[in-house]
């Protein structure tokens, strides 16, 4: 069996530099199997590192392979004493499981660790063994009650918003110690903190799901941007490709006709999971839930590159796309 699997995923997007006199500090770090970057105008030496710091920690509390991790203890006994971010966690996971019909589910690990991602054990399931895992996902449920978070009946895996999690978590960090001006970057996940120095919109590139450069860039004020895509992480088996985002209903990789979904909201730990939901729902609907939510999106296919009406005035599309992707605002 082939494996390709792009383990370090460095940035789904592309970061436009911001140009301007202000002096800047970037922090640097990896975590979360992504490398990630902080970068506060202004005086933000400390403040960049304090979010380095937290990613890291993050990652020792929620990493789902870490056997000492508070979620591998989750796992392992089916409680545990909830951190404040574990229980934040779980609230917003089952919030954004409720809104997407279950397109979003943190209790998918067995169907998630069954085809090898995250244990980089990669193959391919056989039927029975994925109907097994799809009932098991079906039936668990994750919740937290008096200080303890409980599993019934499954295992859970954060991977799906975690990035987003810390992503709003370190922004809020970075506002309550006054910084005006600071960009986010943990892999596919950007989120931008107050305006640009130089007046400007910050300018984030959307990755070419084919991976060559960017298809286009959205100018944008303060916002999160968080893309999901098969590109993303994925192994080869018998000329087929399998990548980690598995639609819980099916226990296959999901297959809906899109390789990449971007979505724009307030608030990253949203926005993660979304990202992963409306690639597993399909572009109408994700759509139609988008425009219920009111965040918007940029989904890509094969050849068209289709994006929410919101974004219509703050897309800016790639020379390289002429030719290969046809553009299309939903109404
Ligand atoms: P993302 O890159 O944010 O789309 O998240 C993908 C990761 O989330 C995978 O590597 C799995 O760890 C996990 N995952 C896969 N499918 C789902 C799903 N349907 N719901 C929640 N998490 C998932
Ligand atoms: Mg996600």
């Amino acid at each position: 069996m082939k494996k390709t699997v792009s383990l370090l995923v460095l940035s789904a997007l592309f970061l436009t530099a911001c140009q301007s006199d202000v002096q800047s500090y970037t922090a640097y770090t990896a975590a979360m199997d992504t490398s990630a970057t902080v970068t506060v105008y202004g005086d933000g030496k400390a403040a960049a590192e304090e979010c380095a710091r937290l990613f890291e920690a993050l990652d020792a509390e929620l990493s789902v392979t870490a056997s000492d991790s508070l979620v591998a203890m989750l796992n392992k006994n089916g409680s545990v004493s909830a951190s404040e971010d574990l229980a934040s966690l779980i609230e917003k996971a089952n919030y954004i499981c409720d809104i997407t019909d279950g397109a979003f589910n943190v209790c998918v690990y067995p169907l998630v660790k069954l085809w090898g991602f995250t244990t980089g054990a990669y193959r391919v399931p056989d039927g029975e063994e994925i109907a097994a895992a799809v009932d098991t996902v079906a039936a668990s449920s994750v919740t937290v009650k008096d200080g303890f978070a409980v599993v019934g009946g499954g295992e859970v895996d954060f991977g799906g918003i975690a990035k987003g999690y810390a992503a709003e978590k370190m922004a809020q960090m970075l506002k309550e110690r006054g910084a005006g001006a600071a960009i986010i970057s943990l892999g596919g996940n950007i989120r931008t903190v107050g305006k640009k120095p130089n007046g400007e919109k910050w300018r984030i590139g959307i990755n070419s799901p084919t991976g060559d450069g960017v298809i286009g860039t959205l100018s944008l004020d303060e916002a999160a941007v968080v893309t999901s895509g098969s590109y993303l992480r994925y192994f080869e088996a018998d000329g087929k490709t399998y990548h980690h985002i598995i639609d819980p209903a099916s226990g296959y990789p999901a297959d809906s006709g899109l390789v990449s979904v971007t979505v724009v909201a307030e608030d990253a730990a949203l926005a993660d999971g979304l990202s992963t939901a409306f690639f597993v729902m399909g572009k109408e609907k994700a759509a139609s839930l988008a425009a219920k939510l009111g965040v918007n999106a940029v989904f890509i296919t094969e050849d068209t590159i289709s994006l929410t009406k919101g974004l219509r005035e703050s897309f800016t599309p790639d020379s390289s796309v002429e030719g290969v992707y046809t553009i299309k605002y939903l109404s």
